[in-house]
């Protein structure tokens, strides 16, 4: 099945405290697109300007990335710089500049209106429910967000989360949105405000999944290497919702229930954390260029074994 993926894309510069790239493909949409790439063919929505080079719209058609939801229009493309601490938990940003992005108003294709299972990845809740909108029947909808967006757009954040099956936030994020200091707690508010589904992240300690009368703690893979942690959120992102386009989820789960089997979103939320794992190692999506299915399952089954135990 397709997987409709909206968000930024971008051109980052990132200094770490050993290494400054410019001019280096970014945007949450580029990161989840390539990620969801290794499970499921994409249907990208977004907006670059006429700056945008070449090469980076070849890897995209490479990686089975369709790209007839994206605009390219006069102007520059979007762009993102940070800087990484020597704790790479900590990143200030430098500058935005939003250019292309301003005017971005998402008009779907018709052959992507029919589109069922969707990524609103992070972007302004705006443009998240204006994608929405024009979608014909989804049946599985997932939003991945910021805290900008808490801050600055909450009532259309409301309004999203009330139209999603899944929400995808880092801890942070969740604290600040339920106004409850227990994550336990903050998952199941978010769970009342709508989504079925909830998705913690914990940075470097794993991920949090809630579901109705089922939760899963995932842990977090022991990286040595971390050269730059950009996108790891959206890699997750794309990661988990790719393979769940992959699957064969019957139609009375998705059209009757609106529910996926909890044994395959935890599935799916290690496929997420693996992506991300590799996606570390280098700047942009370097590494992801290079990993194999082989990689895949054998850091899948890593993280199998990390969170297994004997019982007494
Ligand atoms: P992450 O490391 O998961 O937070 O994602 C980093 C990516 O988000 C970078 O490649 C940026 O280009 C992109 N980005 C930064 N700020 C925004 C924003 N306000 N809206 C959308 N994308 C953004």
């Amino acid at each position: 099945m397709p997987l409709l993926i909206l968000g930024s894309i971008a051109l980052d510069t990132v200094k770490t405290p050993l290494e400054e790239r410019a001019d280096l493909l970014g945007g949450s949409a580029s990161y989840a697109s390539v990620a969801a790439s290794f499970f499921s063919p994409v249907k990208l929505v977004g907006i670059v300007g006429e700056d945008f080079p070449q090469e980076n719209l070849e890897f995209f058609k490479q990686r089975n990335v369709d790209l007839e939801g994206l605009q390219i229009v006069p102007g520059k493309t979007f762009r993102w710089s940070g800087e990484y601490m020597w704790d790479m938990n900590q990143r200030e940003t430098r500058s935005v500049e939003l250019n292309v992005f301003e005017n971005f108003s998402p008009e779907l294709p018709e052959s992507y209106r029919s589109t069922r299972m969707v990524l609103l990845g992070n972007i302004a809740p705006a443009l998240q429910n204006h994608v929405l909108d024009q979608l014909t029947r989804p049946h599985f909808v997932i939003a991945d967000t910021m805290d900008l967006w808490i801050n600055i757009a909450k009532e259309e954040l409301l309004r999203l989360i009330a139209r999603v099956d899944m929400l995808i936030l880092n801890d942070s994020e969740a604290r600040e949105l339920t106004g409850q200091t227990s994550l336990i707690k903050a998952g199941r508010r978010i769970r009342e405000m709508g989504p079925s589904c909830v998705a913690i992240k914990k940075g470097e300690h794993g991920c949090l999944l809630f579901g109705e009368n089922h939760f899963f703690s995932c842990p977090a893979y022991p990286l040595e290497d971390i050269h730059d942690p950009t996108g790891a959120g959206d890699c997750f992102a794309g990661g988990l919702a790719g393979f769940l386009a992959s699957r064969p989820i019957s139609e009375a789960d998705l059209t009757e229930k609106k529910q996926i089997p909890f044994e395959i979103l935890r599935q799916a939320v290690v496929e997420g954390s693996v992506i991300a794992s590799f996606n570390v190692e280098s700047f942009s999506m370097d590494r992801l260029k290079t990993v194999t299915p082989v990689d895949i399952s054998e850091r899948y089954e890593i993280f199998r074994t990390l969170s297994r135990f004997e019982s007494i």
